[in-house]
């Protein structure tokens, strides 16, 4: 097999890290300096969840990844039944398909990538690691990030040079319901921190990464109410956030409203990928104000 058909795509890389349940307000306030590196090399932008879509984490995933929302792609609730991922999917599924690119998922969420509660979401990546906690509770779901994270940074610097990887955290989510957002909640967005920065650490030990060209976006599915819990319509509830870097995306610079459909569309222009209009995506790339204003 020739090295073109090995290596199709060029210098150009997407790394998109979930982190389920963060919210937006609280940031300010944590030591998140791994994040902070992200929005300083790019952005870091509200994301409203619009009035469709249940604050859930299965609709709200589902339109991350996929770039249309719910009328599309039929995510619902948790339970993901009746979906139409066949239709719309992920883009870690259409880009190993339809692009023979290779990609990688990763997480511990149950119906994002095992057939379970009617999933998976992240239905055929080139590489998937499912690495569950071993019981429903913030303690146990810490253990599964990290062991996510350390399989991550395992493929992320191993021969397997994945162009579009997917790594979800999910103890954050858990600590919330679990405890409300008080000091655990706030402990556990500073552990999932340092655990971004592992998976960036494992970017830049690359033998490449001075070639290539990465694209970094972390990106929450809904906020929490103080007491803990989300699904309703309250502001808390509704803001999530993304923060980007990478080609395209100047230092600190301001970026046209930002909306969750808008991430995989990002992902498919980082590649250099332009998208079938077939695939009706919803979403757009990550537009610089700049670029937006009129030409006099
Ligand atoms: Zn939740």
């Amino acid at each position: 097999m020739s090295s073109s058909i090995l290596w199709p795509a060029g210098p150009r890389r997407v790394l998109v890290v979930g982190i389920d349940g963060v919210r937006l307000d609280l940031l300010p306030e944590l030591r998140t300096p791994h994040l902070d590196a992200v929005a300083a090399a790019g952005f870091l932008a509200p994301v409203q969840v619009d009035e469709a879509t249940p604050t859930m984490s299965g609709p709200c995933w589902a339109t991350i990844a996929t770039g249309v929302t719910v009328a599309k792609h039929g995510v619902y609730g948790n339970h993901l039944g009746g979906h139409r991922l066949d239709v719309f999917p992920d883009f870690t599924t259409r880009l190993a398909t339809a692009h023979r690119r290779r990609t990688f998922a990763a997480g511990g969420w149950e119906p994002l990538f095992l057939a379970r509660q009617g999933g998976p979401l992240f239905a055929a990546p080139g590489r998937l690691s499912y690495i569950g906690p071993l019981e429903d509770t913030p303690e146990a779901w810490e253990v599964c990030d990290e062991r996510v994270t350390a399989e991550a940074v395992s493929v992320l610097t191993g021969d397997d040079d994945p162009q579009a990887s997917f790594v979800y955290l999910g103890a954050v989510d858990e600590t919330a319901h679990f405890r409300g957002c008080g000091a655990e909640y706030r402990a556990s967005v500073e552990t999932a921190d340092r655990r971004l920065g592992r998976l960036l650490a494992a970017l830049e030990a690359r033998p490449g990464y001075p070639q290539e060209e990465w694209t970094v976006i972390v990106v929450t599915d809904h906020g929490h109410l103080d007491q803990g819990g989300h699904g309703g319509r309250s502001e808390l509830e509704r803001t999530a956030w993304v923060a980007a870097s990478g080609p395209g995306l100047a230092p600190g610079g301001a970026v046209e409203p930002v909306r969750h459909v808008d991430v995989a569309a990002h992902v498919f222009a980082a590649l250099q990928i332009v998208p079938d209009p077939h695939w009706t995506l919803d979403g757009r790339p990550f537009t610089p104000v700049a670029e937006l204003v009129p030409q006099a």
